[in-house]
């Protein structure tokens, strides 16, 4: 466990570094450290710029991952996330085939998330400084436009906006969408046979970037939908849009659907929140939906076909990453080459539900072992 600072600091500093210098320092103490090859902390002090830089590893590739600004009210949770979405990462880019390993870098944020220039150039600066050996893009808190001033500074950088119309580049989310639109398709196949999404009810939690994006495409399909956000007015808008209802973003899991597609906040598949589904399929983008490692078998357990939050959600970092490696080489790499590729998300997840049957583990729980076995562990 790490030890907590009570009292003030000897040297006059503020608690809050003293902290987490004592957190950074006691990383691999974490219950979330996995033998992570590379935890760093960068101080800044000129910018302000508190950021941990996480690689899991680097079997396949180059760390890869993006940058997540955020504020944390206890730094302790950021370095949990940068263990826990780095190694997320390297599973991910696995699992998806690319030539990459799992990094993450976390910015400490005030709690106005205040982002400044200088913060970007100091940002750049330390990703040139790890030597390659982590690659960022944008993450919650960053955004295309960040990644320009970002690559002013370093060339390890990419999610950089599409030099031209048809060339693959710019905002992740709209790839991921895709990507969860065929695997919900690819669910509704297994479980029910249907080739077809017509009259198909899917439950969308978050109206944002990813959730937005898969109704649009399951709307175009003929799906039904009923949607949810915190932010009301979003989930409206979007209906008005789409035709569908709108529900109160507490009650989107109490929905009695097909599909429930979570695509908001992570650890929302906990106890209260499997025994409440009224669902007999969780498919979505949201990162990190299980709370705890028992949570994919207790859906298992309760007959909800669950497709892994990193196999289904992979489309983003398969866009930047065939971006990056394109600018690497100078060659051209057009959005259809990126949608090839997304095109086999719905394959790997059939593949992932056709071992669970077989073998009575979790689909969480196959996807884990075959990701652990891709990058040596
Ligand atoms: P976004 O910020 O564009 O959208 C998220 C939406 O969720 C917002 O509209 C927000 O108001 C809403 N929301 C937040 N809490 C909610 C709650 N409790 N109930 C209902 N709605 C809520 O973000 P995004 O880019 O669409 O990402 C959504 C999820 O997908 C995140 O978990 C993210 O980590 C994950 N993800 C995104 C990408 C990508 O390329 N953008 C890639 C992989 C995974």
């Amino acid at each position: 466990m790490v030890p907590e600072v009570t009292g003030s600091s000897p040297v006059g500093r503020p608690i809050f570094h003293l902290w987490l210098e004592r957190q950074v320092t006691a990383f691999w103490t974490e219950p979330d450290f996995d033998d992570h090859e590379l935890v760093e902390l960068v101080r800044h002090r000129e910018s302000g710029l508190t950021a941990i830089f996480a690689v899991h590893s680097s079997h396949l590739g180059p760390g890869a991952g993006g940058t997540r600004f955020w504020h944390y009210p206890d730094p302790a949770m950021a370095m949990r996330d940068a263990l826990r979405l780095s190694r997320g990462m390297s599973y991910k880019n696995a699992m998806a085939g690319l030539p990459m390993g799992g990094g993450k870098a976390v910015v400490l944020a005030d709690a106005q998330r205040t982002k400044t220039p200088a913060m970007l150039a100091a940002l750049g600066d330390a990703i040139e400084a790890l030597g390659g050996r982590y690659v960022t893009a944008e993450d919650v808190g960053m955004t295309d436009a960040d990644m320009v001033a970002i690559a002013e500074r370093t060339s390890f950088v990419t999610g950089l906006p599409a030099k031209h119309a048809g060339a693959a580049g710019g905002d992740p989310g709209p790839f991921t969408a895709r990507g969860v639109y065929l695997g919900i398709r690819a669910a509704v196949a297994h479980k029910f046979g249907r080739e077809s999404m017509e009259g198909v009810h899917v439950a969308i939690q978050g109206t944002g970037s990813v959730g937005g994006g898969t109704a649009r495409l399951l709307a175009a399909d003929g799906a039904k939908l009923t949607l949810a956000d915190i932010d009301r007015e979003r989930a409206d808008d979007l209906a008005r849009e789409l035709g569908g209802e709108v529900v109160p973003a507490e009650a989107i899991m109490d929905v009695e659907c097909d599909v429930f597609s979570p695509n908001a906040l992570g650890a929302i598949l906990d106890d209260e929140g499997i025994a409440r589904l009224a669902a007999p399929v969780v498919a979505g983008g949201a990162n990190n939906q299980l709370a705890l490692e028992r949570h994919g078998p207790a859906l298992a357990a309760r007959g909800i076909l669950y497709a892994p939050d990193y196999v289904i959600n992979a489309g983003g970092i398969i866009a930047v990453t065939l971006e990056y490696l394109a600018r690497q080489t100078g060659e051209h790499c057009g959005v259809e080459q990126v949608q090839a590729k997304l095109d086999e998300i719905p394959g790997r997840l059939s593949a992932i539900w056709k071992d669970a049957e077989t073998t009575g583990r979790s689909p969480d729980q196959v996807a884990d072992a075959m990701a652990q076995k891709l990058i040596g562990r």
